[in-house]
């Protein structure tokens, strides 16, 4: 079955003023859909087109080589945006206790983290996304959380970190409204983060 786009589970509208609706329209129904199209085309005929696509990008590297770097993009976009529409929206502000402890714990509290999640996302050269994720250590009860960042459509998951939270900062993602401005998007940002799903994906994570 070739994948298709997960439904918004919001309105275009919902984001507003923050995210505009014109930039949720084009992101979801062009942008996304094209990623999701061309992965389609770049694994049908091969073994792969059948799994889940968090199984294909946890294992590139075992793609058929001529397919590789278009799996790479157009399956990471399919699925880094599958993940980024849960990312916002929702009614929870602000993290939940638990998660609040975890980025304590690891970043020294929630506004160490939000400063270096931004930077993160103002540091990425050119396109690609910024990250929170799981980073797994040998000691099953040591696990890190972490901030990356990614080039292109890369995906955390390819390198075996678990993504609870990313912001694309893909100029696609903001251009419209906040043309060259990508640090007034990371600021409106913030506004919209559903951390009931950020807390949710932790607790599910540990
Ligand atoms: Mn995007």
């Amino acid at each position: 079955m070739p994948y298709t786009l997960p439904k918004l589970p919001y309105s275009y509208d919902a984001l507003e003023p923050h995210i505009d609706a014109k930039t949720m329209e084009v992101h979801y129904s062009k942008h996304h859909q094209a990623y999701c199209d061309n992965a389609n085309k770049a694994l049908a005929g091969t073994d792969w087109a059948e799994k889940p696509i968090e199984e294909v990008l946890k294992n590139l590297e075992q793609l058929p080589p001529d397919k590789r770097t278009a799996v790479r993009n157009h399956g990471g976009g399919f699925y880094n945006h599958n993940l980024f529409w849960t990312f916002m929206g929702g009614n929870a502000r602000e993290p939940g206790a638990e998660l609040k402890a975890g980025l304590e714990k690891s970043f020294g509290g929630f506004d160490a983290f939000r400063e270096k999640f931004e930077a993160a996302a103002l540091g990425q050269f050119g396109s690609g996304w910024a990250w929170l994720v799981v980073s797994r250590q040998p000691s099953a009860d040591s696990d890190q959380l972490e901030i990356v960042k990614t080039a292109n459509q890369d995906s955390p998951i390819s390198a075996g970190k678990v993504p609870l939270l990313a912001i694309d900062v893909w100029e696609h993602a903001y251009y419209l409204k906040y043309q060259n401005r990508r640090p007034d998007y990371v600021k409106a940002w913030w506004n919209v983060v559903n951390w009931e799903e950020v807390g949710r994906r932790f607790a599910e994570g540990k």
